[in-house]
């Protein structure tokens, strides 16, 4: 298949809704909820006075109809949205569903849905297993019935019920488990805990390429130097950050005054890659969740200031290809080695990116412990308040060294990358340290 589509499958009152719009928000897909479709049907019929058993004319009146599903969902022109949710449609729609013809012409429906919107994530009961069976990512939500009927008030348990056991025993593609299908119960889970496990399961496959990333494909090419406008807008957020944290900068070693340099902070706080401007004069580049590239002016203002942009979601060859051209260009750049912000006082694992570039690119790497932050603003919080950072920026490691052949071997990479873990413990010891005798 061309495009990316993910089928979500399950029970009414799953979850599969919510599920589909935060994925899609995420990763930048349309969503078709295919029950709509159903619905849409039914309540046609139901206007036109058929009877929902009457197979023929049920199939005879799908067949005729124009149907359009948007923001509103449309039947020959006529909106039904309002009624889609109806207790006459919830009653009739899986009688209606278990049409065997009326089946085969919304799977076309559905199948060129997908098709004219270059993919999507598409939500019902039998996804999975007829409509796409190819698909990039299966997913079969559970949930207990208590917890379904809860979501579904205005309908009642008991309708969510008789639905679910006309739909799992009729004839036709009822629902069932893809065998391939990714299993979750959502009833003890968030949305968002169901959206990472989604998320993880797409990012371990080989499919993560096809997502479409707004960052994909900007033109970046690292400008060393600072223009006026940065020089503005840097002073801006310096004053800021100044007035809230009064940063304290200890520590021997700072960014060199040339060459190229990756400044490496513990991650604490949302704030801490800001600090980054209180230890070099030198302009810093940083790599920025590519979601805000969907905006495109903001894109453009935030490559000035010295961003790029990184796909959260998979492994982003191009965000890595981008932050070793600023150090190929002797620039300075920020990457936070520990990856996610993290909590507390030590440092445990951090990722090998940094000294991969390291030494890809024969740049220092500056460790840099930040103590405060994450009191100044912790996770969850909306709003940063004043409070003491100080930063402490240990002597600068050098690059690894390379063998005859110019090449650097896993060793080394691995030794480096646990001697930088090490200064990264000792400076952000050493910072909080330095807070303490402060106070
Ligand atoms: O998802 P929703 O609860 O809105 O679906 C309404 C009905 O449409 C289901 O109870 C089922 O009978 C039918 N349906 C279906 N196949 C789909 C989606 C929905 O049979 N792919």
């Amino acid at each position: 298949m061309k495009h990316l589509v993910i089928a979500i499958d399950g029970l009414a009152g799953s979850g599969k809704s919510t599920t589909g719009q935060v994925l899609a928000r995420h990763l930048g897909l349309k969503t078709l909820d295919t029950g709509a479709t159903y619905r849409a049907i039914t309540a046609a019929v139901l206007n036109a006075d058929i009877d929902p058993h009457d197979e023929d004319a049920v199939a005879a009146l799908a067949a005729r109809v124009h149907l359009e599903v948007d923001n509103q969902v449309s039947v020959d022109g006529h909106d039904v949205s309002d009624q889609l949710r109806s207790e006459a449609v919830n009653h009739a729609v899986s009688v209606v569903a278990a049409n065997a013809r009326v089946r085969s012409i919304l799977v076309n429906w559905q199948r060129a849905w997908v098709e004219s919107h270059g993919g999507g994530i598409v939500e019902g009961r039998d996804i999975g297993t007829v409509v796409f069976p190819d698909a990039d990512l299966k997913l079969y939500l559970t949930a207990d019935l208590e917890a379904r009927g809860a979501r579904r008030p205005e309908e009642g348990e008991a309708s969510v019920e008789r639905r679910d056991h006309l739909d799992s025993n009729r004839q036709v593609s009822p629902l069932k488990q893809a065998d391939d299908a990714m299993v979750i119960d959502t009833t003890q889970r968030t949305v968002q805990e169901t959206v990472d496990e989604a998320l993880r399961a797409l990012a371990a496959s080989a499919k993560s390429e096809k997502i479409a990333a707004p960052g994909r494909g900007i033109h970046f090419e690292p400008d060393l130097h600072s223009s006026g406008f940065y020089r503005f807008c840097r002073a801006l957020v310096y004053s800021f950050m100044w007035v809230l944290f009064r940063p304290k900068v200890t520590g021997p070693g700072r960014v060199p005054l040339t060459g190229p340099a990756i400044i490496a902070p513990v991650h604490r706080s949302a704030v801490d890659f800001g600090f980054s401007i209180f230890l070099t004069k030198r302009k810093v580049f940083f790599m920025a969740k590519d979601q805000i590239w969907k905006y495109k002016l903001l894109g453009k203002l935030l490559i000035v200031l010295g961003a790029f942009p990184v796909h959260r979601e998979s492994a982003d060859r191009s965000a890595l290809d981008h932050a070793e051209s600023v150090l190929q260009a002797g620039g300075v750049l920020v990457m936070f080695p520990e990856g996610t912000r993290q909590f507390g006082p030590e440092v445990t694992s951090i990722m090998e990116g940094a000294t991969f570039l390291a030494a890809r690119t024969d740049a220092v790497v500056v460790p840099v412990g930040i103590d405060g932050s994450e009191t100044a603003w912790p996770k969850g919080q909306k709003l940063p308040r004043p409070h003491r950072v100080v930063l402490y920026a240990g002597e600068a490691l050098s690059p690894p060294e390379r063998t005859a052949k110019g090449r650097v071997s896993r060793s080394a990479l691995r030794v480096m990358t646990e001697s930088l873990r090490q200064s990264l413990q000792v400076s952000l010891e050493q910072a909080s340290a330095s807070a303490r005798a402060t106070k």
